[in-house]
């Protein structure tokens, strides 16, 4: 067998590698220090409130509504210890430990298996290590697995069912936890409130491994280490030593093409502008909150010829009764009427609903009642473009 330099992969060097090689260089063949970053310490602060607040339920015993106000002296704790600055950023800090608090509901701590567990998995020569932010019980055959995300983003639903992060957590509760039959997976999107669940089939799981053994060999044999422009790039700690993020920045592409009937040329370029696209319009979210963290002080600001100030925009919302029944005697129109012209349910609303009743309610009639209503539901359909990278 093959004697690789490090038999011992962490499941980030590899997630690395795969994103961008170059990335994996700078961090693991020259040893850059990178510079580290708002985003990235704001992470780790929010991950280890989670983590201790939930080890402090287990160790008091605490069954119930996670405590806020200790939650919060954390957070104040790992915002000094990460040196984090900025108003805006420590408010939506507070406000995302809140909401993970809300969204938790009522913590029964006999349910935790597991925070912050270790795992190692062989595969093929390697071994492959890696942490789990957490894991519990769920009934005498399912345990699930939970990643805290601070991601601005949500993740799409092909992301979520494909993530190589997530089959390698399956496979590692599968090693933990022998007696769970089944393991369900869930990113947890802290910023928004939701959690983003999955399952992996045994098919995916080989797959992953197969797929897992081909990255350790690749990252151990690379002899080049492309750049590969994505969309965490504004977060890279690398960026300041990267000439593609530097070309991308100024809108600078490497490839145009010159026929539009050669379909080929049409994409390769419709690929990097996309990239290209997604990388100006983090940077300038990037450069928006430092304005705007500015203007918080001085009200206006006049730079380089343009004017900047805060506006506020309005939401307007009328409650159903009290709006209903103002229109009845005028429109002559009764309730019922009035409802099918003007009332649409909240799919939100309706969503969240429907994921409390799963906790509540028997979920045979959960899942029946959500095919009523989807069947009487009104769906339009716009067409959009779908693309993913595939190796060829
Ligand atoms: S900025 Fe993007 S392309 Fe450059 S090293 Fe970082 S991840 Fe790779």
């Amino acid at each position: 067998m093959t004697q690789f330099r490090n038999d011992h992969l962490s499941f980030s060097r590899l997630a690395l590698f795969e994103q961008c090689p170059l990335s994996y260089r700078f961090k693991y063949i020259e040893k850059l220090a990178g510079e580290s970053n708002n985003a990235m310490r704001f992470g780790k602060a929010i991950h280890s409130v989670l983590e201790q607040l939930v080890l402090e339920a287990i160790s008091e015993e605490h069954s119930g509504v996670l405590p806020e106000a200790r939650a919060l002296v954390l957070f104040k704790e790992a915002w000094v210890a990460e040196g984090l600055s900025g108003i805006e950023l420590f408010q939506e800090g507070r406000e995302t430990i809140q909401r993970f608090i809300h969204e938790q509901g009522v913590l029964d701590e006999r349910n935790v298996l597991a925070v912050e567990k270790e795992f190692r998995l062989s595969v093929g020569p390697f071994t492959v290590l890696g942490f789990i932010d957490r894991v519990d019980y769920v009934d005498d055959e399912t345990v699930q697995v939970i990643d805290y995300k601070s991601n601005h983003q949500l993740f799409t639903r092909d992301e979520v069912d494909n993530s190589l992060q997530l089959s390698l957590y399956a496979l590692a509760a599968r090693k933990l936890w022998p007696w769970a039959k089944k393991v369900k997976l869930c990113f947890w999107m802290l910023r928004h409130g939701l959690r983003q669940e999955t399952e992996r089939t045994q098919e995916q799981l080989d797959a992953a491994l197969a797929y897992v053994e081909m990255l350790g060999q690749q990252t151990e044999t690379a002899t080049s280490f492309p750049a590969r422009l994505n969309t965490n790039c504004p977060y890279c700690s690398f960026r300041p030593f990267c000439d593609a993020y530097d070309r991308a920045l100024k809108g600078t592409l490497d490839y145009v093409c010159s026929d539009l009937a050669d379909l080929d040329a049409v994409a390769k370029e419709r690929e990097q502008v996309a990239k290209v696209a997604k990388i100006a319009y983090a940077r300038k979210e990037e450069l928006d909150r430092v304005l705007k963290a500015h203007l918080k002080e001085q009200g206006e600001l006049v730079l380089s010829g343009v004017k900047y100030r805060m506006f506020n925009t309005t939401k307007v919302e009328y409650p159903l009764a009290a709006t209903l029944e103002a229109l009845g005697p005028v429109t002559g129109k009764s309730w019922n009427e009035l409802v099918a012209e003007l009332a649409v349910i909240d799919p939100k609303a309706l969503d969240s609903l429907m994921k409390k009743l799963g906790g509540e309610t028997d979920r045979s009639r959960v899942l029946l009642l959500k095919a009523e209503l989807d069947a009487n539901a009104t769906k339009t359909h716009s067409p959009r473009l779908w693309a993913k990278e595939v190796t060829l």
